[in-house]
């Protein structure tokens, strides 16, 4: 079986993280003591993707929490599934990060970390045949940012075949006051940029929007926000947790959806949206849930798909349906959307079908889109970074932990890099254009 080896690091990778166990250990029938009481063989034929079976026949996460202060682990071991980790799984500091990067990365991340690769470590070294890992942070605090990216750095550096993948809440002033959260955001991007071969973008701002204008929320919360977090997580893990052929694992995933390598950043959709113990009073047709999943408004991150093109897309619906009507449903989407794929790859968006519906839901629906108009994101935290970079700042909270200003001009000049080539990819029309582009950036034409 191909094992994935997942970490959380930081207050908010903790938190969603602890809600995507919450979610997954329900759909795969394990109860909070990790015994397994569920009905379906499907639930634990392909268990051992996120839980080790232990000698006890207990089903464990292999999952690994890391933060630099104690606090929000606290909470998780408290909480309704903390009994479910591995207690050698916790690492943390006392020292916290207080929303540097430079701390997280560099000076007391970097102190921390050697205990993390040991743990990481005993997990790979006890898998049968690792696919690779799933990391869960925030962009814009200390910990989640800096140290998570530094962990993504050596264990590329120990595991340079595995898979990475990551799922990155991008900061919002919407969300959160911390002024320096662009800095640390962008800080990320330049090291997710080259490190990682997936990331799922889960942007505060789309998501506060959401909860506020659709699911008439006036102040959400974390809670709030991150119940849609785990619904999405659960729906986008769907096709490496259960039995199917598309997408199976992270491997594959990527060879869908990654034309390009820098290219990698994902947008994600979710059909029917709900709010926390909201219950639906009508199970939404495949029609509806295929239209609600593709719309513009339900994508969890703060950019119009309609200003940019797909290169890649997937579909993954959940629940008892007729396959032809799926197929009818997506045709139509695709037909009535026509410019908005790129068409110098065909076939470029692909369907799965798994039978299980999440729990209390009949049917669903997650989108996962590689559109160019993610550049929108990124130009919006460029826009914050520069604009306090010009005046340097805050600086010297990042040069006092010995950083060097020329990583923030670098990492400034990457993502404005990134936006770039979005933007090349979505002007191109024809085959014959991007390798035209191509030549005339090698220096051939
Ligand atoms: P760290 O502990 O140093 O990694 O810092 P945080 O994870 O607290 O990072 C702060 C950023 O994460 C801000 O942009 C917050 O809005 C965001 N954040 C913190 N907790 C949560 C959470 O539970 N859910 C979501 N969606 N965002 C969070």
């Amino acid at each position: 079986m191909r094992e994935i080896v997942y970490i959380q690091a930081g207050q908010c990778g903790n938190q969603i993280g602890a809600k995507f166990w919450e979610v997954i250990s329900e759909e795969h029938g394990i109860n909070c003591t990790g015994d397994y009481v569920g009905d379906s063989d499907l639930q634990l034929d392909k268990i051992s993707v996120y839980f080790n079976e232990s000698s006890f026949s207990k089903y464990v996460p292999r999952a690994i929490l890391v933060d630099l202060e104690p606090g929000t682990m606290d909470s998780v071991r408290c909480g309704h599934i903390g009994h479910l980790f591995k207690p050698d799984n916790f690492i943390f500091g006392q020292s916290g990060a207080g929303n540097n990067w430079a701390k997280g990365h560099y000076t007391e991340g970097a102190e921390l970390v050697e205990a993390v690769m040991d743990v990481v470590r005993k997990e790979a070294d006890n898998c049968d045949c690792l696919q690779g890992f799933q990391l869960t942070h925030s962009l814009g605090g200390g910990t989640g940012s800096g140290m998570g990216t530094l962990l993504i750095n050596k264990i590329q550096e120990e595991y340079p075949d595995r898979m990475m993948a990551t799922f990155s809440v991008v900061p919002s002033p919407k969300v959160s006051d911390t002024v320096v959260e662009p800095y640390n955001a962008t800080l990320s991007v330049h090291q997710l940029l080259e490190n990682t071969d997936e990331t799922f973008c889960i942007d505060n701002e789309a998501i506060y929007d959401i909860c506020f204008r659709k699911l008439k929320l006036p102040t959400p919360t974390y809670g709030d926000l991150n119940h849609l977090v785990s619904v999405t997580m659960s729906g986008v893990t769907t096709c490496l947790r259960f039995p199917g052929q598309l997408n199976a694992d992270l491997r594959k995933l990527a060879v869908n959806m990654v034309p390009f390598p820098r290219l990698h950043f994902f947008i994600l959709g979710f059909a029917p949206l709900t709010n926390r113990g909201g219950l639906q009073y009508r199970a939404l047709t495949v029609p509806e849930l295929t239209q609600q999943a593709f719309d513009a408004k339900n994508m969890m991150a703060a950019c119009d798909p309609r200003n940019g093109r797909y290169l890649t897309a997937a579909m993954v619906f959940r629940g008892h349906m007729s396959m032809r009507e799926v197929d009818e449903q997506m045709l139509a989407i695709q037909n009535k959307n026509s410019s908005y794929f790129v068409d110098w790859i065909p076939n470029n968006i692909k369907t799965a079908v798994c039978n299980i519906p999440p729990p209390g839901l009949k049917l669903s629906a997650t989108f996962i889109g590689n559109n160019t108009a993610i550049q929108e994101l990124f130009k919006r935290l460029s826009e914050q970074f520069t604009a306090m970079f010009r005046r340097k700042a805050f600086l010297h909270w990042y040069t006092g932990e010995g950083m060097d200003e020329m990583e923030f001009t670098e990492a400034e000049s990457n993502m404005n890099d990134l936006v770039s080539e979005y933007q090349q990819y979505q002007d191109a029309t024809t085959e014959e254009e991007v390798f035209e582009d191509e030549e005339e950036e090698k220096g051939i034409a």
